[in-house]
């Protein structure tokens, strides 16, 4: 069938840090650019992100890039790619300072450098003492960055498409991408967008868990979408759980509580992370400071009538500090927990975060895929970065504030890679004759379907099984049966049916098409997870507790055809620095 088509030099599926990152630097080049996003860009979840943005800028300590680098690695339970970690860590300060000089409104010093507060995982001197290295505009980092990048975008005449969603990849016979298939939310139109160059910035899908920090819009969407044109996604199995997420509605509370001095406590009373990590206590890795509290809870520490949260302390810091720092976070707390941490302890529960795998990339941003003729191979015209790409500098487990450093580096590395490509790659590829076919027979089953289910009950059965079968620990009973009951979500939700055709704005249909996204996300998730039989970052496995370096050193490739999965090695070597060989881990 005929849609509209659009030409554009490169489509940015995305407007969250990551996509407006890219789409800055492509627009400030002269290219005609277009940015799409389900919501106004400045409610991308990035807009949520309190505690900061990672630099060794050694502003309030002593601090140096490589001991950064370390601290990466040894998050990441050594499955970060080195190479990419270097370059990450390498271009910190500068990706920092320009954003600084764009208008980035950072807390202050006394002398008026930029404000920094110590996070988890994060040491001096390859594993010594704490190192604070998290730039921060008080608990409201990401809403000052993405104003601040969106109003740059405006500046450079970035063309934004508000209320589209990206419904499909469009790939040629050889496999080229030349563009996507997007449905004006508002109009129920769909089109079809060609580029040169298109980038997927989609951000996160922690939505496949019923207790989630995510926003709702964090469905995974640019995962489904390479997933089902043939691209394998990454590391699967490893999602973070935050350790303080507000109990019952799992609203974040930020590690920067932690950062700035708050603590965990159990019924008890006892600081009961001095228990788990001697040294870090609670600024313990995440993956960590989760299972400790997981632990306290299964064997009974718990607080409340069903001893089922434990409680975050920080009236000590003092009211001026809390309203200064944390003005946001005694705001969630007051509101969504009835306690003012002037006073009172916040009760808290490891809750899902961030998702560490996605599609596979090279620290360009280029999409590297079996493809053509070769194993690992860009994937010509498609790129992707921030929270749904895997690069991989997280590894099995992130370091708090490393995201937004993440978004800020590869947002550039990407654009740039887009403009030299731009310059090679001067003309559009053909439309295929079928580029729409897809997206429309998704959306008119949707439309046709009599007698299904609802869309909300299907998505309440995915998230509870995947927050059950697939949680903070894995047990191997529990992974086997959660593969063939999301198996049976899968099937359902493939005969969902839109029960309210009236609401306004396509809603439904939007939600509708979130959960065949959601679908496959945690698909890759489960069957990803149930594969790999060791213990590695926020992948705890109860029968196999230990990290099997022989075995396991080794990146997740899930394809969604068949749900083969295929793996291939971690990359030890950094650019110019000697390699980080794995050892212990221990805070
Ligand atoms: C509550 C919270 C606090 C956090 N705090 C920190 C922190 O302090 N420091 C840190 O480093 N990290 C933090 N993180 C993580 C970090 O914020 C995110 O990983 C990062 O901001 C993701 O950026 P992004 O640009 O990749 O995606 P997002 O900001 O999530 O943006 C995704 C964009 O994609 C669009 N989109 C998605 N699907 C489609 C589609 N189908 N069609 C069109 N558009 C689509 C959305 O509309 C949105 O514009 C936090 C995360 C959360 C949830």
């Amino acid at each position: 069938m005929a849609i509209v088509r659009r030409k554009f030099d490169a489509v940015i599926v995305g407007a969250g840090g990551a996509g407006m990152r890219a789409a800055l630097q492509l627009s400030e080049a002269g290219l005609k650019v277009a940015v799409l996003s389900k919501v106004f860009p400045t409610r991308s979840h990035t807009v949520a992100a309190q505690g900061g943005i990672a630099a060794a800028l050694g502003n309030v300590t002593e601090d140096n890039w490589h001991w950064h680098m370390y601290d990466t690695v040894k998050g990441s339970d050594y499955l970060g790619d080195q190479d990419a970690i270097e370059f990450m860590c390498r271009q910190a300060s500068e990706v920092v300072y320009e954003l600084e000089h764009y208008g980035m409104p950072f807390d202050r010093l006394e002398n008026g450098k930029i404000y920094q507060r110590p996070f988890g995982g994060q040491s001096q001197n390859f594993g010594g003492a704490q190192a604070t290295r998290s730039c921060a505009a008080a608990d409201r980092t990401g809403h000052a960055m993405l104003h601040t990048l969106y109003q740059r975008n405006v500046q450079a005449n970035t063309q934004f498409f508000v209320e589209w969603m990206g419904l499909d990849l469009i790939r040629d016979e050889e496999g080229d991408v030349c563009g996507v298939t997007a449905l004006d939310i508002e109009t129920g139109e769909v089109m079809a967008l060609q580029a040169r160059a298109t980038l997927f910035a989609t951000g996160g899908g922690a939505r496949i868990f019923s207790a989630s920090t995510n926003a709702f819009i964090n469905t995974g969407d640019g995962l489904a979408m390479s997933a089902r044109a043939g691209v394998p996604l990454e590391d699967m199995e490893f999602w973070q759980f935050h350790p303080t997420g507000v109990y019952g509605v799992g609203v974040l509370i930020s590690e920067a509580v932690r950062g700035e001095g708050g603590y965990l406590l159990n019924k008890d009373g006892e600081r009961f992370m001095e228990r788990y990590a001697p040294n870090a206590k609670d600024l313990a890795s995440r993956d960590v400071v989760s299972r400790a509290l997981t632990t306290e809870i299964k064997e009974g520490r718990g607080c409340g009538r069903d001893a089922d949260y434990l409680l975050l302390k920080l009236d000590h810091l003092g009211a001026d500090v809390i309203k200064t720092r944390l003005p946001g976070i005694r705001e969630i707390a007051i509101k969504f927990a009835h306690a003012d941490p002037i006073h009172d302890p916040i009760p808290v529960v490891p809750t899902a975060h961030y998702m560490m795998g996605g599609i596979p990339t090279n620290f360009y941003g280029q999409v590297v895929a079996p493809y053509k003729t070769g194993p690992e191979e860009v994937v010509q015209g498609f790129y992707a970065v921030g929270e749904c790409a895997c690069v991989s500098v997280h590894g099995g487990n992130r370091l708090g504030t490393n995201s937004l450093l993440d978004i800020l580096v590869f947002g550039r590395a990407a654009g740039n890679r887009m403009i030299e490509d731009l310059k090679k790659n001067r003309h559009h590829k053909h439309l295929p004759a079928d580029a729409s076919d897809k997206a429309l027979a998704r959306l008119s089953r949707l439309n046709d379907q009599k007698d299904g289910e609802s869309v909300a009950q299907v998505g309440d059965l995915l998230r509870k099984t995947m927050q059950t079968y697939c949680g903070v620990f894995r047990f191997p009973d529990m992974l086997k049966q959660g593969v063939e009951k999301i198996g049976e979500v899968a099937e359902r939700a493939m005969r969902t049916e839109i029960k309210d055709k009236s609401r306004v704005f396509n809603t439904a249909r939007v939600e509708a098409l979130e959960l065949e996204n959601l679908v496959e996300v945690a698909v890759a998730t489960m069957v990803s997870a149930e594969a790999r039989t060791e213990s590695r970052g926020a992948h705890a496995r109860d029968d196999f507790p230990d990290r099997d370096d022989d075995k396991w050193l080794k990146h997740t490739l899930y394809f969604r055809e068949g749900q083969r999965l295929d793996y291939k090695p971690v990359r030890l070597k950094p650019l110019t620095v000697e390699s980080f060989p794995p050892k212990a881990r221990t805070y």
